[in-house]
């Protein structure tokens, strides 16, 4: 096993057969890795999450990355040629969005109150840069004229991160959750397959909102945004929702 990189999270090697292993370590980071820290358990609840929705994903036909877990915080894969365009789904106005929008640098769908918590009714996607220093976001055109996915893939992509959030979010009701957004990426296997790549439907990558609170009127976050946001006690709340998730018996 050749160590091969890390990531903001994740360390990353390669097996001689060519898979890769991800090591789910207990770093967090925020803003474009300008704040880190690092919480015990992070790693595994990350790694355990991750592996619950690919085994979810996959039961439902949409083919992912994921081979095995090896142990609670390390994940065989699939090497793929990843593309280079993180993939966000929002069902619900958040983080970037709304200061985007304050900004005056996007628009929100037809009827969409321009305030944090309101619904996006029809979920909206945006694209952003992977391999940038700072995530940028991207819009079709560019994505096109750059060759990173072509008009078909793009429509593939929305497909099925629409099916992927359809899954999710549905799962997570019978759990008392709303998932506002979350981040996926993709990449192709050798035969030119798009395939569900990272992780998917952790609180690193995703907005996930207590449903009770939010009927009352309240954000409570089960995520990353503690962090980012300085509002609460990371390990607590990961604990939180690793446990909601036990109760209902997925992991
Ligand atoms: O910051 P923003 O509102 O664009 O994030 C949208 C969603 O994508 C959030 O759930 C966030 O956790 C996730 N995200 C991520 N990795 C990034 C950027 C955003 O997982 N690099």
């Amino acid at each position: 096993m050749k160590y091969l990189v890390s990531g903001k999270a994740k360390d990353i090697f390669k097996k001689s057969n060519g898979d890769l292993i991800f090591e789910f370590t207990d770093r967090v980071t925020a803003f474009d890795g300008k704040k880190k820290a690092e919480y015990i358990q992070k790693g595994e609840i990350t790694c355990r999450v991750a592996e619950y929705w690919f085994r979810i994903l996959e039961e439902e036909g949409i083919p992912t990355h994921y081979i095995t877990c090896e142990t609670p915080t390390r994940m065989l894969v699939h090497h793929l040629n990843i593309i280079p365009v993180e993939v966000i789904w929002r069902n619900f106005v958040a983080g970037s969005l709304i200061k985007r929008y304050r900004a005056g640098e996007v628009v929100l769908p037809y009827g969409v109150e321009p305030e944090e918590g309101a619904s996006i009714p029809d979920g909206m996607i945006e694209f952003t840069t992977k391999f940038e220093v700072v995530d940028r976001p991207v819009g079709k055109e560019e994505i096109l004229s750059n060759g990173w996915m072509s008009e078909q893939e793009i429509e593939y992509i929305t497909n099925i991160t629409r099916r992927i959030n359809n899954i999710l979010s549905s799962k997570l009701k019978e759990a008392g959750l709303i998932l506002a957004d979350f981040k996926v990426e993709y990449g192709r296997n050798p035969k030119n397959e798009i395939i569900l790549a990272d992780e998917v439907g952790t609180p690193d990558g995703c907005r996930f909102w207590d449903k009770a609170e939010y009927d009352k009127g309240n954000i409570k976050s089960l995520d990353k945004d503690v962090f980012r946001k300085d509002s609460g006690d990371l390990n607590a709340v990961y604990v939180e929702l690793f446990e909601r998730m036990q109760q209902r018996c997925w992991i």
